[in-house]
This record gives structure tokens, C-alpha cells and sequence, in this order.
């Protein structure tokens, strides 16, 4: 093997979604003499933002073209449709990379803990933004879109991003690249009332204003906000900083609430302090059929934060569908340690920590949700990489076994994974891009693996092209 080979980091990226993406760039900023593997279960790069991004967000969207100028870099290589867990241990990647990045998100959700909840009908929020994204293993999910109201409880950007799918009429979502089968099912709904739940007042809503602005300018569904309810009680009212988000919602909420009602087919409801108790169900015991609700009043706490408290007075509100937005949840991966409470890899400053507070994991590092829990926005995970590769950098890293590019293509070669490179998810782009423009949308998404594989084309076995590594590579 070539001597200047020896010399090279090798980095395994576990996740491509952007805090892999930051993280990979981070790497190329501060080492000319790294090699950086990305590694992704999905056959598409770019994680959340080609499957969490609202389809009507294309201008958020447009952040890949930065993350494939990094996958473009001759440093790196684009793994896709390789699963860590599955088709690579952990122990591969030791002994094959000085060091691995975990990145792989928070994909899961978090529960609410009520009866109910697991009736058809009420849903995680995060399967239903998957579904409609086209994500490869949500395209089942067939949310029951035929009653006339759907609740979503929790009042933070996701709320708002189920929310104001339902409320769209299909032709403004047929501008987006919403998944085929989303926008036909969203075409037949019958859906009329979408109600936002906070459990909490209007001051403590976790959205962004830019994003609950946009309830205004739907097509097709009244915003309808109680005057009531932006009476705040005075530990609401003491917390509110001038120029705040907070302040700036209270201001677009009380615009709304001065609206005269439009006549429009749909109407969108933004309800506070009210907390879900349970999920009931039709005659049958099998479809929801309403959402049992108590009315809240703000308390501080000792520790200063504000508390929804219950008073014991309930209501009963019908709703054919719930769809529960009450935060993400990150889920572990065999081998890595993993703090359960917290739904994160535990870690200090990205360094691994083999428990919460425990020992430092030589070679490994985490990044994005799966480092600090699912908050903030798409940019914040570039300062959060940097701050993680800043670590990586400053440490010795162990000597893998084998840090050859090739032994790694062997080993996925001889497991007959077919590895998705960025060359061939350029032709998988190149192929949506080209159905959307025929349909005069952004892109077509191709949503099963199997038509991902296929179209990402003739050239797979060069990608792979691993018989000279079979047999050495481990
Ligand atoms: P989030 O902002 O943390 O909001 C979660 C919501 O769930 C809060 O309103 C929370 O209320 C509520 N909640 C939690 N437990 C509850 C319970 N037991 N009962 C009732 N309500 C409950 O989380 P998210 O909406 O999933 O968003 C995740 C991150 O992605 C955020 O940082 C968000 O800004 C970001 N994101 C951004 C965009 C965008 O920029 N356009 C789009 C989507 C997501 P409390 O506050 O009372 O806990």
C-alpha cells in the first residue's frame, strides 16, 4: 500500500443528515490528510432535510447543494444504504477508522404516556412528517384523513409543519415535493378543523414566528386564535423580553385573533393550556374517536421555570385523528453507550462518554441531535460538528488494524450490501428532478429502496469493486 496511505485519518461519519454533513466538512477544513467515510442506512444522503423539512420549506431545502459540494470533495466517500448495526458492526468501524462521528439524529418519538394512545388514529407527528416526506420505511403509515377533525398536540415548529399540511388545500401541495402517495391521500381528506393543543400559554409556544406567520397566508384555512386565551397570567407576562419570539408570536396571535372569519373550506385552531388525559375511542374500541383534554393554569416552579398545572376541569373534544408533537427521542445503537433518560449518545463536548459522567470512549465522538437531544434548527448543528471535530482533533487517536478505503468495500462486498455512492445518488437525483420538472414540481421523490437501488443505476459493482480486498480486509 502506497506509504503516504499510511499517514491518513481515517474518519467513519455515521448518519448524513446535516450535523454529518457539518461534521465531514469540519474534518476537510482542518486536516488536508483525512479520509472521511459517510455512512448512511438510507440509500439518499441529506437525513432531515430531504425527510423532515416540510416539502413546502424548498428554500430550507436548498442547504444540500452546500453538503453535496462536501460529498463532492475527493476526500470523502458517500456510503449510502449502509446500516451500522446491520450491515457494519461497531467493532468494524475500530478496525477500520481512527475515529468515528456518531450523527445519526433522534428519528424516534417521544410518548405522552395516556390510554389511547396507540389507537388507529393517533399517531406520532414524526411518522406522519416521514410519510409525507417519502421515507423509505413510513411509506405505510396511511393516516386516517377521513374525519372532519384532527388534533396536534404540542405547539413547537413540527406542530406547526403537520398542522399546516393538513390545512393546505392538494394544490398548493402539489407545488412541493411532497411523496406521490402523501399528495393523493392529502387530496381525499376530509378533514375540515385541524386544532393546535399547547399545554402551556401562547408566551411559552415553542414555534418560531416566521413559521406561525405562514398560518396567516393559507390558501384554503382560517386561522382562529381565542382572544381568550392571550390573557396571560402574570408569570407568563413578567418572562416576556422585549423583541423576543415570544413577544413577536403574541403579536402575530393577537393579528390573528382581530381577524373577521373567512369563509374557507378549512379552519385552523390554535387552542393553550389545555393537557391531553386520554385518547378515546369509537363503539368498536378500535378507531379514536376524541380526545380527552384538562384545562391548565401557569404555576413557577421552584427552579423558575413555568409549569402547566392541572385544575381538574376536563372536556371531551371529538377528533378522528391525533397526532402527537411533543418532541423526538434518539434511539441507541448496538455498542455505543447510550443515556436512555435523555434519548442521547452520552458524551462531553462530543467526546463519548461510556456513561452519563463516566469515562471518555477513545476514537469515538457524536454530533447533531444525537449529541445534545432534538433542538434547534438545521444550522445549529454546524456550530455543534465544529465544536465535536475541535475535540477529535486535539486528541490521539487509536490505530485501527486496517485503514485501507478498500478493506471496508470488502467487507460490505462480501456481506452483499449494495452501496450507494454519491455518483449514483446523483443519477437517483437526476431522475426525480426530471419527473418533477415534467409535473411542474420541485422533484419527484422516489420513495421504496428497492426503486432507489435500481435507479441509482448499472454502476453499482464498480462502486463495490472489492475482489482484490476480499479476504484481507479484516
Ligand atoms: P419542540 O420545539 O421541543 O416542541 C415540543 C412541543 O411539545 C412543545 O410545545 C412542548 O410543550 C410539547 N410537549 C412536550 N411534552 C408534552 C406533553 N406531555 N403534553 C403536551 N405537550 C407536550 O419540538 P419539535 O416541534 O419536535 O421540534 C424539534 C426541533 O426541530 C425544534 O428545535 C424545532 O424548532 C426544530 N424544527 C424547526 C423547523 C423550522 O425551522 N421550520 C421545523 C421543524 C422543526 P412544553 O414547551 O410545555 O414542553
Amino acid at each position: 500500500m502506497p506509504a503516504e496511505e499510511d499517514a491518513r485519518v481515517r474518519v467513519a461519519v455515521v448518519g448524513a443528515g446535516p450535523s454529518g454533513f457539518y461534521a465531514t466538512d469540519a474534518l476537510l477544513k482542518a486536516r488536508e490528510d483525512v479520509l472521511v467515510d459517510l455512512l448512511d442506512r438510507l440509500p439518499a444522503p441529506f437525513g432531515l432535510v430531504r425527510y423532515g423539512v416540510a416539502p413546502d420549506h424548498q428554500k430550507i431545502k436548498s442547504v444540500t447543494a452546500l453538503y453535496a459540494r462536501t460529498a463532492s470533495d475527493p476526500r470523502v466517500r458517500f456510503l449510502g444504504n449502509v446500516e451500522v448495526g446491520r450491515d457494519l458492526t461497531v467493532d468494524d468501524l475500530r478496525r477500520h477508522y481512527h475515529a468515528t462521528v456518531f450523527a445519526y439524529g433522534a428519528p424516534g418519538d417521544r410518548r405522552l404516556g395516556i390510554p389511547g394512545e396507540d389507537l388507529v388514529g393517533s399517531l406520532p407527528a414524526t411518522d406522519f412528517v416521514a410519510w409525507y416526506n417519502g421515507h423509505p420505511d413510513y411509506c405505510d403509515v396511511d393516516p386516517p384523513l377521513d374525519g372532519e377533525t384532527a388534533v396536534v398536540i404540542g405547539v413547537g415548529n413540527v406542530a406547526v409543519d403537520v398542522a399546516r399540511i393538513l390545512a393546505k388545500s392538494a394544490d398548493e401541495l402539489a407545488a412541493s415535493d411532497i411523496a406521490d402517495h402523501a399528495l393523493a391521500a392529502l387530496r381525499e381528506s376530509k378533514v375540515r378543523d385541524v386544532v393546535m393543543l399547547g399545554r402551556r400559554s401562547p408566551a411559552e409556544a415553542k414555534f418560531t414566528t416566521k413559521e406561525l406567520r405562514e398560518f396567516g397566508e393559507l390558501e384554503n384555512a382560517d386561522v382562529i386564535v381565542d382572544p381568550e386565551d392571550l390573557v396571560l397570567a402574570r408569570a407568563s407576562q413578567e418572562r416576556i423580553r422585549e423583541n423576543s419570539t415570544e413577544q413577536r408570536n403574541l403579536e402575530v396571535m393577537r393579528e390573528f385573533a382581530e381577524r373577521s372569519p373567512r369563509p374557507l373550506e378549512r379552519r385552523l385552531h390554535l387552542r393553550f393550556l389545555y393537557s391531553p388525559r386520554a385518547i378515546e375511542s369509537d363503539a368498536k374500541g378500535e378507531r379514536v374517536a376524541a380526545l380527552v383534554v384538562e384545562r391548565n393554569r401557569i404555576e413557577e416552579r421552584e427552579d423558575g421555570s413555568l409549569a402547566a398545572v392541572g385544575t381538574g376541569a376536563t372536556e371531551r373534544w371529538p377528533a378522528q385523528l391525533v397526532l402527537r408533537s411533543v418532541g423526538y427521542h434518539g434511539s441507541a445503537l448496538a455498542g455505543v453507550p447510550f443515556d436512555e433518560r435523555r434519548g442521547i449518545i452520552p458524551n462531553d463536548h462530543g467526546r463519548v462518554l461510556s456513561a452519563p459522567g463516566g469515562e471518555r470512549v477513545p476514537g469515538w465522538y457524536t454530533s447533531g441531535w444525537i449529541k445534545r437531544g432534538p433542538s434547534g434548527v438545521i444550522g445549529t448543528n454546524k456550530a455543534d460538528a465544529i465544536e465535536t471535530i475541535a475535540r477529535l482533533l486535539e486528541d490521539e487517536l487509536p490505530t485501527p488494524i486496517d485503514p485501507r478505503p478498500e478493506a471496508i468495500d470488502g467487507l460490505l462486498a462480501r456481506r452483499g450490501v449494495d452501496v450507494i455512492d454519491f455518483e449514483s445518488w446523483r443519477r437517483i437525483d437526476r431522475i426525480e428532478l426530471a419527473a418533477g420538472q415534467e409535473h411542474g414540481r420541485p422533484r419527484v421523490k422516489l420513495v421504496s429502496r428497492a426503486e432507489m437501488l435500481a435507479a441509482g443505476g448499472p454502476e453499482l459493482d464498480e462502486v463495490t469493486g472489492l475482489e482484490d480486498a476480499e479476504g484481507d480486509g479484516a
